[in-house]
């Protein structure tokens, strides 16, 4: 079956024969550029044996694509409006299913025991920009089988996912994805590829996520309440950052002591450690010092 969707005249067709009014609180930006399209789904590497975990459908201009090149297909939305449109658009599409829920609400673990025999399933979305870090980094965390998250997000978002140490863009970010997956921008993506446009630039970015995290981490826990001490106040020192967290309660000579051991001098700051050193900081304060 060929994807019908994908350009202009056939999306403002769809949405007018439906009457659909976009709602800005759900993120709604609809992908009009087959060129997009086609590479979104060439990044994610998707093969005849995948089982596709699809966030946010819309339409179903994505889902068509991607229910051509998956085993299967299921996709999450949230707007009630949009599940007799998807109806319309996949009829046909004999392997995709349609869940209407919020994607932060479904358990993607079982969801993956029920459609894929419990192995890995990869992501693909246009993601709603204003929960992108809650949706991966709850990937993640929850220990999911997820093995790879092909994503359309924010440019400023995808840099801040792919930057080391040393750059504006650097922080809890960079380091939270780095810590689970290898990222890759794959594209830049202008506003006139959506309906409607957004305001700000869009990038895709492809996520492989290790099956060991690539440095060795005695208490993941408390090295993410050190990262995300570091970076609350960005101007202070990581000393002081770590010293002024509520998370944390280490006193001064404790973490002085640690951040000596590292080989840092007192006035380091935390965009300064690359995920290594924090990995390190934190088993160095883990174990009560040194
Ligand atoms: N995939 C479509 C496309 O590329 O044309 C639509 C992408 S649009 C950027 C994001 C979609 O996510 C919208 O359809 C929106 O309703 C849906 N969405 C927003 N918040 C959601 C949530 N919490 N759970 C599931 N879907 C959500």
């Amino acid at each position: 079956k060929e994807p019908t969707l994908g350009n202009p005249q056939n999306t403002i067709a769809v949405l007018q024969k439906y009457n659909f009014v976009f709602q800005k609180k759900f993120g709604q930006n609809f992908l009009i550029d087959t060129h997009v399209l086609d590479k979104i789904i060439r990044a994610a590497g998707i093969g005849p044996d995948d089982c596709v975990l699809e966030i946010g459908p819309g339409i179903g201009t994505m889902t068509q694509y991607l229910a051509c090149a998956a085993r299967k297909v299921v996709a999450v939305e949230i707007d009630r409006a949009l599940i007799p449109i998807l109806e319309d658009t996949l009829e046909g599409y004999d392997n995709v299913t349609v869940i209407n829920d919020d994607v932060l609400k479904v358990d993607v673990a079982e969801l993956a025991k029920r459609e894929n025999d419990g192995k890995p399933v990869k992501v693909v979305a246009n993601l709603p920009y204003y929960i992108t870090t809650p949706i991966i980094m709850g990937l993640f965390e929850n220990h999911v089988p997820v093995e790879s998250i092909t994503v359309m997000v924010q440019k400023e978002v995808a840099d801040r996912m792919q930057v080391g140490p040393g750059t504006k863009d650097y922080g809890a970010l960079s380091l939270a994805v780095q810590y689970y997956a290898r990222p890759y921008i794959v594209a830049n993506v202008p506003p006139n590829c959506f309906m409607p446009r957004p305001k700000v630039g869009s990038a895709v970015i492809r996520l492989d996520r290790y099956e060991e995290p690539p440095v060795r981490v005695d208490d993941e826990k408390l090295m993410f309440r050190i990262i995300r001490a570091s970076f609350n106040q960005r101007r202070k020192t990581l000393s002081n950052g770590l010293k002024n967290s509520p998370e944390l309660a280490f006193s001064k000579e404790e973490i002085d002591a640690a951040i000596e051991s590292l080989g840092k001098g007192p006035s380091v700051r935390g965009e300064a450690l690359a995920l290594e050193e924090f990995a390190a900081l934190s088993n160095i304060l883990g174990a009560g010092g040194n």
